[in-house]
């Protein structure tokens, strides 16, 4: 079956983006999605803006009510966060986690050391195989201490901002690293997210890359759930085809979509 939920998307909510949450909506019932969940940012204490990545969660919530009333019938309308993970505000954000009815929760991890991949700064005066590195010992460090989540967001995300992208990385360049990472997620019994944003990067390949879908796959690891990360329509749902495709030849079957923190399997 082909994908038929796009499970990590973003609307004005997002500090980043500035499309209304209808139009995205409007979008989805275009390509004959059955259902859409939101999840819109929030990044405390991000560096550079601490403001800019901050919800309006009653808002959000008042809002995406009525989106789902009035879209009842035609799209399924789920309500979720891409919470933005650093060491020092698990704490508030696992306090927040509980404190709100979400659907879905994504835990990614946007920053390292206080610095931000997105921008070139990030990668002066270190080479890119160091950053890289860095950011995947950061990343396993927030997953030990951090639970409220259901799925782990683009998991190589720095590949994406890197210099040379993708070109001398490659799950066995860096296996070290993200083998410790496939395995306390799951262990935590956490899905893995593939996010079709990379190719929109311009990497060919979905965060995380084909090599470390294929080795989740091999630790027996088989829960994930599938976005596209667009900010606009144009890219909601994006190269859904060739993912339904490329996860079926890696061996996986389903596919999770959460309500109200559980999930449901939806077949490939
Ligand atoms: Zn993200
Ligand atoms: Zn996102």
């Amino acid at each position: 079956m082909e994908i038929c939920y796009d499970c990590h998307l973003h609307s004005d909510f997002s500090g980043d983006c500035d499309v209304p949450a209808e139009v995205m909506i409007q979008k989805a019932v275009s390509l004959g999605l059955k259902g859409i969940c939101f999840t819109e940012h929030l990044d405390l204490d991000a560096p550079g803006d601490p403001d800019f990545f901050l919800l309006d969660t009653e808002e959000y919530f008042q809002s995406l009510r009525d989106l789902q009333a009035r879209w009842a019938g035609k799209l399924e309308i789920r309500i979720g966060v891409e919470l933005g993970i650093q060491p020092h505000v698990t704490e508030t954000l696992t306090e927040y986690a509980a404190s709100h009815p979400f659907d879905f929760i994504i835990g990614s991890q946007h920053y390292a050391d206080g610095g931000d991949p997105y921008y070139p700064a990030y990668f002066e005066g270190r080479s890119e195989r160091e950053c890289y590195e860095r950011f995947f010992q950061v990343e396993y460090e927030n997953l030990r201490r951090f639970d409220s989540f259901d799925t782990l967001g683009h998991m190589d995300y720095v590949v994406r901002y890197g210099p040379n992208q993708n070109k001398y990385y490659s799950y066995e360049e860096y296996r070290e690293y993200l083998d410790p990472l496939l395995v306390l997620l799951i262990e935590k019994g956490k899905c893995l997210e593939v996010n079709t944003g990379g190719f929109r990067h311009g990497l060919g390949e979905p965060n995380p890359c084909i090599g470390i879908l294929k080795r989740y796959r091999e630790l027996g690891g088989e829960q994930i759930t599938i976005g596209s990360d667009a900010h606009t329509p144009e890219y909601l749902a994006y190269e859904f085809h060739k993912t339904t495709a490329l996860l079926r030849e890696l061996g996986y079957r389903f596919y999770c979509v959460f309500q109200n923190r559980k999930p449901e399997q939806l077949p490939l």
